[in-house]
């Protein structure tokens, strides 16, 4: 589903993503963890071709997005994205913040957008709040909206980066509670999150970043269990954030 094949990124001279190769298959959920500045937000931005690579290449359901053939607004529609800050649109209510990119991005007519948008946005619990401005719903909902809009573009799979760490403690759930009902339906998911709770319940895989290297890939049990495999740089994290 998506292969990431040796990546190398720079910011001048300086390496941010430095040789990263993983895959993620149809229907896994894959957990990316590690300290602030490893490169966690770069990798998952360069899956989406938010970011250019240098070295290596991404391949999405079988099209390289460094094939100059690919369309990347296309590609970038079927891969949804769910950032830390909720970045809805503020001066549109939540059924035109669903309705937007379907109809510019993907070409739906008006009515079948809205009709899709306002599916999803029940999938997630909102239908009741479809005529409001995001500055009227909370921190919560406003990210739940946000996943609604990804999930009304059909993604074949969705990139989740801290979705939860801008959120009041009390809503960190409700937002939780939709990924793991996304999870159980089988959307291949790619989640940046320090919610070791989630990671442990949700997750088949627990990807472990460090300067910019991936140094452990593992089955989330692994992770979490008392493997001599693990490195002292992930143990050391796990003890501080356990
Ligand atoms: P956090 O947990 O704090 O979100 P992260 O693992 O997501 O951290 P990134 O945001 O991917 O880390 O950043 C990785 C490194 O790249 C950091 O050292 C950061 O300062 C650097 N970096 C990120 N964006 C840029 C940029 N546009 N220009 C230069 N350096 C950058
Ligand atoms: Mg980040």
């Amino acid at each position: 589903m998506i292969q990431i094949n040796n990546i190398g990124k720079w910011y001048g001279n300086f390496q941010v993503l430095d040789g990263c190769t993983t895959r993620v298959r149809k229907g896994e959920v894959v957990v990316v963890c590690g300290p602030s500045g490893s490169g966690k937000s770069t990798l998952i931005k360069t899956v989406n071709a938010l970011e250019p690579i240098q070295q290596g290449d991404i391949v999405i359901d079988g099209i390289a997005i460094s094939d100059r053939k690919t369309r990347l607004p296309r590609l970038r529609a079927q891969v949804g994205m769910v950032f830390q800050h909720f970045e809805l649109f503020p001066h549109l209510n939540v059924t035109e913040n669903l309705t937007l990119a379907q109809v510019k991005v993907l070409g739906r007519d008006t009515g079948e957008a809205r009709e899709r948008g306002l599916r999803m946005l029940d999938r997630v619990g909102l239908l009741a709040h479809k005529d409001k401005f995001p500055g009227q719903l909370s921190g919560g909902q406003q990210q739940r909206v946000a996943i609604a809009r990804a999930l009304a573009m059909d993604p074949i799979v969705m990139l989740f980066d801290e979705p939860t760490s801008a959120l009041d403690p009390e809503m960190v759930g409700e937002v939780l509670d939709v990924m793991v009902q996304l999870a159980d339906e089988g959307m291949t998911m790619m989640c940046v999150t320090h919610e070791m709770g989630f990671a442990k319940r949700v997750s088949d895989r627990v990807i472990f970043m460090d300067q910019g290297k991936i140094v452990e890939d593992c089955p989330t049990t692994d992770f979490f269990g008392e493997s001599e495999a693990r490195s002292p740089r992930a143990k050391e994290f796990l003890s501080k954030i356990l």
